[in-house]
C-alpha cells in the first residue's frame, strides 16, 4: 500500500541549513516562523477557530534529509553522538516516511495580497519545509506530566553566549525592529550546535552559521560560545 500526501503549505523560518536548528521545539521562543498557504488551501475557513489555541501542532516532511536512507538504529545526539537506539526510540530526523511533529506557539494568522499565512513561534524546521497537516495542542489529551521521557527526560543545559566588543558594533548595525537578533543568536548558540561527538574535544575552533541572512561565526572557550563575527549576506 502507498499513500499520497499533498503538503498544505511550506515553512519560511530564519533556519537556512540544517546546522544549527534546535533539537526540538520551544528551545528558541524568539524564532519566528511563517507558514504560506498552497493554492487549494489558502482559505480562511481552513483556520477558523484557531486563534482560540495558544499551541499548535506541525505535521511535516524532513524533506532536506528525505532522500537518504535510513536504518533502524540511528546515533542520538543526546546520548553522545556515539550510542545507537532504534528509530522509533528517537526523533531523528532519519526515518522511515521523513514524518516530523513539533509542538509550536500560535503568533496570529495574516492576509496580505490574497496569500493566507500563519505565524508560529518557537520551531525546530529548516527554512522551505513543506507542512503537512496542523491541528490544535489540546493540554488535557496531548501534556502528560508524569510522564518519563527516556534519554531525554530534561532540556538539554545551556552554554553561555558572549560577544566581541566587534560583533556586538557589528550587530548594532544589523539590528532592525522586527526580530531582536542579538536574543535569536543567543537562544540558539545557547543550545550548543556542535556535533555531539565533538563538544568535549575542540576548543579556540571557529564554526560558522547562516540565520536569516547573516553569517555569524563563534568559537568555543571553555564552556562559553564567543561569537566574534555577523555578517550579512548579500
Ligand atoms: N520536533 C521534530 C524534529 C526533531 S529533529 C520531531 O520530533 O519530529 C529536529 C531537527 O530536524 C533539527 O535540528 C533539524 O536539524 C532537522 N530538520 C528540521 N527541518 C528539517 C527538514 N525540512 N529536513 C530535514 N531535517 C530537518
Amino acid at each position: 500500500m502507498s499513500i499520497h500526501i499533498k503538503p498544505i503549505g511550506i515553512i519560511q523560518t530564519p533556519y537556512k541549513q540544517k546546522f544549527a536548528i534546535p533539537r526540538q521545539p520551544g528551545l528558541v521562543p524568539s524564532a519566528l516562523g511563517t507558514i504560506f498557504f498552497e493554492n487549494e488551501f489558502n482559505d480562511p475557513n481552513y483556520l477558523r477557530g484557531l486563534e482560540q489555541f495558544s499551541h499548535l501542532w506541525l505535521l511535516f516532511n524532513f524533506h532536506q534529509t528525505a532522500d537518504k536512507p535510513h536504518s533502524p538504529l540511528v546515533r542520538p545526539p543526546r546520548l553522545g553522538g556515539n550510542k545507537k537506539q532504534g528509530v522509533f526510540a528517537t526523533r531523528s530526523t532519519f526515518r522511515p516516511n521523513n514524518i516530523g511533529m513539533s509542538v509550536v506557539e500560535f503568533v496570529s494568522i495574516e492576509q496580505k495580497n490574497k496569500q493566507l499565512s500563519l505565524v508560529v513561534r518557537g520551531m525546530d524546521l529548516l527554512d522551505g519545509t513543506p507542512i503537512l497537516d496542523i491541528k490544535p495542542y489540546i493540554p488535557y489529551a496531548d501534556s502528560v506530566p508524569q510522564a518519563n521521557g527516556g534519554f531525554a527526560h530534561t532540556a538539554p543545559t545551556l552554554m553561555q553566549v558572549e560577544y566581541t566588543a566587534e560583533a556586538n558594533e557589528q550587530l548594532l548595525y544589523l539590528q532592525n525592529n522586527e526580530t531582536n537578533l542579538k536574543t535569536l543568536i543567543s537562544e540558539v548558540l545557547s543550545q550548543d550546535p556542535r556535533p555531539a561527538y565533538q563538544t568535549s574535544k575542540e576548543q579556540n575552533k571557529p564554526y560558522g552559521m547562516t540565520l536569516c541572512n547573516l553569517n555569524i561565526q563563534w568559537r568555543v572557550v571553555e564552556n562559553s560560545n564567543i561569537v566574534f563575527s555577523v555578517e550579512k549576506i548579500n
